[in-house]
């Protein structure tokens, strides 16, 4: 058995546990990073408003606009550049930062904490222990080491990077949500298009149920992407990539051991109406490291950590978004269109508000109260609804949370879902 002693251990070297450990290790702290693979390529395809990337190095394409599509004649563009993000850039960047500060790593999975005097030893399958004043769980949603309820809601989608014959759409422009029925008469639970040209014929297209519950099948939203695919008059030419994304929207906030503080996937930190975590993951952890005394014990540390992962003010707003997922939840794909097109409608201040999870949770209200005024009268009503309301405070049964067919599932890769089907080129 082979001890290291450090000040800070992190568990797990996704985006938001590598900011983290390089934002501690440049603030002096000695830093430990625990994964299975802390230089493994990230499988997921992000992408973030450019604005709200941390390092604008990561950037990779860009568009200018985005657009949305509510109905087969109506259709809105949003002036606010968005960007595909080079993982291996961020990652290696994150990476020197923190060798830079004498960060170190060890490459194995995290298996148990155990507190002990002073602070917390943290245990790994390859016999080695950590013993740190701190240890901050990122690893993602499965969270190996913090308690959280399971979610009911997912967002759920199927996506390819792909060459498409007969792809010639504005290169310019990102297609945020096409919220037009992949096939008239399959509507039904509402799924959108996200859609990234990526130049000359080269597109990533991704089905999504936007959040579901029970969640929609990963067959259902393939064979929707290539009904989309054919009545565009496209032909899949190759596929590089296959996304299958499972990202749970409310599971609940973490209850943490004795000297771990959670953050990013792991402290329910994604945005529960939207399913985007990555920019403000990446912020919290610039915050986390700023808000940890020097010089405080192992309790002082967790009290600062978690404060600054869960502060008030973004457990209310947490509540005001759970409020309008379980809004979206209610609605039928007729409806989803008029909520989408009013939610855009309230002006840029607004929705960028609504689509910041750190936004404060006055201006948030705010504007929910200003889409009371523009949506038409069935979406109000979805407003007003007291399931939404007696969701969001969490006095609704979880009594079938275990009748889920994901719950508590990983979110990447393919465990649990149906065997994938060789993709048939229409
Ligand atoms: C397919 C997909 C696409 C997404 N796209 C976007 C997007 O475009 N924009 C956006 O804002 N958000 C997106 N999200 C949501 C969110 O940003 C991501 O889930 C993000 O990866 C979360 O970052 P994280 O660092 O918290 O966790 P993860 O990226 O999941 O990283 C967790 C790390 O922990 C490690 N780990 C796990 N268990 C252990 C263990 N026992 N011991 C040690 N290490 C362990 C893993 O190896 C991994 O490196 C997406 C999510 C998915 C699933």
């Amino acid at each position: 058995m082979t001890t290291i002693d450090t000040d800070i251990a992190v568990a797990g070297a996704g985006p938001v546990g590598l900011a983290a450990a390089a934002a501690l290790a440049e603030r002096g702290w000695r830093v430990l990073v625990v994964d299975p693979a802390h230089d493994g390529a990230w499988a997921n395809n992000f992408g973030v408003w450019e604005d709200r990337l941390p390092h604008p190095e990561a950037a990779g394409r860009r568009w200018s606009r985005a657009r949305l599509w509510y109905g087969e004649q109506r259709a809105q563009v949003l002036d606010r550049p968005y960007v595909r993000v080079r993982n291996g850039v961020l990652q290696g960047l994150l990476n020197e930062r923190i060798k830079a500060a004498n960060g170190r790593f060890i490459d194995a999975h995290v298996s148990r904490s155990e507190a002990r005097p002073g602070g917390v030893s943290l245990h790994t399958n390859k016999g080695t222990v950590a013993r740190a004043r701190l240890v901050i769980d990122a690893t993602g949603h499965s969270a190996c080491l913090v308690e959280r309820a399971p979610a009911r809601a997912w967002q759920v989608a199927y996506g390819i990077d792909a060459d498409l014959e007969g792809y010639e759409e504005d290169p310019d422009i990102l297609g945020l949500m096409d919220w037009r029925p992949a096939m008239p008469g399959d509507e039904e639970p509402p799924s959108f298009l996200y859609e990234m040209p990526l130049g000359g014929r080269r597109v990533f297209l991704e089905e999504t149920s936007l959040a579901s519950d029970p969640p929609l099948s990963m067959p259902l939203l393939r064979a929707r992407l290539e009904q989309r695919i054919r009545r565009r008059g496209w032909r899949v030419r190759s596929v590089h990539a296959v996304e299958r994304c499972r990202i749970p929207l409310d599971a609940g906030l973490p209850t943490e051991p004795d000297g771990v503080v959670a953050i990013g996937g792991a402290a329910a930190q994604v945005h529960p109406a939207t399913g985007y975590q990555l920019t403000r993951g990446l912020d919290t952890a610039q915050r986390l490291a700023e808000a940890l005394p020097l010089d405080g014990d192992s309790a002082t540390l967790t009290r600062a950590g978690r404060g600054a992962v869960w502060s008030m003010g973004a457990r209310a707003n947490r509540l005001l978004h759970l409020y309008g997922l379980d809004v979206v939840l209610g609605l039928d794909a007729e409806a989803t269109r008029s909520f989408f097109q009013s939610f855009f409608s309230t002006g840029e201040a607004g929705w960028r508000t609504m689509l910041d999870a750190d936004a404060s949770p006055l201006s948030t209200a705010v504007t929910m109260l200003k889409m009371l005024t523009v949506a038409p009268s069935p979406i109000r009503r979805s407003l007003f609804s007291a399931s939404a309301a007696r969701r969001a405070v969490g006095l609704r049964s979880h009594s079938h949370l275990s009748e889920s067919p994901v719950s508590g599932s990983p979110v990447s890769g393919s465990a649990g879902l149906p065997e994938e089907i060789p993709w048939r080129s229409p």
